[in-house]
């Protein structure tokens, strides 16, 4: 497969080049390859998106929701068609598995622009009527929004802020990770190829000094972030200095609480599916698991047994169901925390080591006896590193689970339907999940409290994270004034 692209950025339509930026190697997390190189944008790059975003505003912004929705649908289409490629070109960009990038990503992305493509044509303002006057509310875009992206979902990301971008009537420049350049740039061709006018989706590649340059320029109107909680803070500071609008999806440290009459059975899915899934690089991971004393021995037991059928190995391989971390700078950082979870008396119940072979592999791992002041339990580690920790009861585990500066997922397992709902409603977390884990279909939202984040991403209430709205009083008698 071709993995390098035509050029580094998609601004105005098509594909453009620029040498002078700084070279930014794209690596193959399950072989440590170089498969493409792209260069960070220089500020004549930034300047040339944000004119070309600019300049296609008004007219995005007055065709009707109807026509703007039919453009997001047949990009829908056309990427779905397209998902196999796609798919194979996520895993090169991230090294997860074919087995998830052909179920997760693409086609989350096409859910986005279906979704947000079918709403675009019934975004209305109302009338609210005054005895003989009356006030309408027109709902408008902000304007120009910037989108920035982490590296464990990258088409995913760059469709879930486009499309309820667009959908608004407002245009787009999207900078991807810096660690995985390559997808976003198919979402903006996709997008110009189902009929998006030029500059509507552009597309600059860089770091950290990019994103910036992008967050203070004052032709932008709203910053979409999807990143770390120190990244977030920065982003959230400059947005604010001028008063653009933001989303912040940002990290978290989320508890599982699995009580005693839970199906075992299910509670460990849901443990392997909110710690493992993408090798653990999930923001929304439920990776503080609260087991109550009494079955925890045998969900441990369960947990090792359901672990060992990992298929751990090249991820473009349908059967590979677990893959490498993204780079190598993030394996290390996963395996500090390894060190860190056996130095400060957690018990290592499996994995733990890097596999020999090529790649940023790391073994699922999982530490029990954890308790809440260490390490592993207190900070994000974006691997695949599960703490489980033991529990009495319900009111202990409770402040134990919010007892966190993160606040953007949370899970409970128990059979017990009014307990479900108690902790669900008691959690601090904006995405919550019941006898499941880490579900995010575009009908629901998905964002964060506390430090993971402000607004929503997807469902109706994204709309009013991408739009704002104007009131216009009207009189229809004489006015009269004091003087
Ligand atoms: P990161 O914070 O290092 O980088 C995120 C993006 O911000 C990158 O594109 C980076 O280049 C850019 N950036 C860095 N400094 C910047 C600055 N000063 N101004 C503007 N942009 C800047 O995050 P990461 O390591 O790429 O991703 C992992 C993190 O993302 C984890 O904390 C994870 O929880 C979080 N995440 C959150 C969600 C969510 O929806 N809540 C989803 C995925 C990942």
């Amino acid at each position: 497969m071709q993995t390098q692209p035509a050029a580094s950025h998609f601004i105005g339509g098509e594909y453009v080049e620029d040498t002078a930026g700084t070279p930014i190697d794209v690596i193959y997390p399950a072989t440590g390859e170089v498969i493409g190189r792209v260069h960070s944008a220089t500020p004549a790059i930034v300047d040339r998106a944000l004119e070309a975003a600019r300049g296609a505003q008004a007219a995005w912004a007055a065709m009707t929701g109807t026509e703007r929705g039919r453009i997001l649908r047949r990009a829908a289409d056309i990427m779905r068609e397209r998902n196999h490629e796609l798919s194979v070109l996520e895993t090169y960009d991230t090294g997860k598995p074919y087995q998830e990038t052909s179920v997760a990503d693409a086609t989350s992305g096409a859910d986005a622009l279906e979704y947000f493509g079918g709403m675009a044509a019934t975004l209305t303002g109302e009338h609210i009527q005054l005895g003989e006057d009356w006030v309408y509310t027109r709902r408008e875009p902000l304007g120009v929004c910037v989108g920035i992206g982490a590296w464990n979902y990258p088409t995913q990301i760059a469709s879930w802020k486009g499309a309820p971008a667009l959908a608004c009537g407002n245009t787009m420049v999207f900078k991807p990770s810096e660690t995985t350049p390559l997808c976003a740039l198919k979402v903006a061709e996709i997008l110009h190829e189902a009929g998006a006018p030029a500059g509507v989706y552009n597309v600059v590649q860089g770091l950290g000094d990019v994103g910036a340059a992008l967050v203070t320029d004052a032709r932008v109107d709203k910053v979409s972030l999807t990143g770390s909680v120190p990244t977030g803070r920065k982003v959230y500071a400059a947005a604010a200095a001028e008063m653009k609008h933001v989303t912040m999806e940002l990290g978290g440290k989320s508890p599982m609480i699995v009580f005693d009459d839970a199906d075992i059975e299910n509670a460990v899915s849901g443990a392997i599916l909110g710690n493992f899934y993408s090798s653990g690089q999930v923001c929304s991971n439920g990776t503080r698991v609260f087991v109550q004393k009494g079955i925890k021995e045998a969900f441990l037991a369960r947990l090792s047994e359901r672990l060992g059928q990992a298929v751990i190995g090249d991820p473009q391989d349908p059967a590979t169901s677990f893959g490498p971390m993204v780079s190598e700078r993030q394996m290390e950082i996963v395996q500090g925390y390894i060190a860190k979870g056996q130095d400060e008396g957690a018990r290592l119940v499996c994995g733990g080591n890097r596999l020999q072979r090529d790649g940023f592999f790391l073994e699922p791992t999982v530490f029990a006896d954890v308790t809440d002041g260490m390490t592993i339990a207190r900070e994000e580690i974006f691997g695949p590193v599960m703490a489980v920790l033991d529990f009495e009861d319900e009111g202990d585990v409770m402040a134990r689970a919010n007892d966190t500066e993160f606040g953007l997922a949370a899970g409970v397992f128990t059979r017990d339907l009014a307990r479900a709902h108690r902790v669900a409603a008691g959690f601090e977390a904006g995405t919550c999940y019941i006898n499941t884990y880490n579900d995010a279909p575009v009908e629901a939202p998905f964002g964060g409290v506390k430090a993971s984040g402000v607004g929503r991403e997807n469902s109706k209430a994204a709309i009013e994270h991408y739009s704002q709205v104007k009131s216009v009083y009207v009189r229809m008698g004489d006015l009269e004034a004091p003087f």
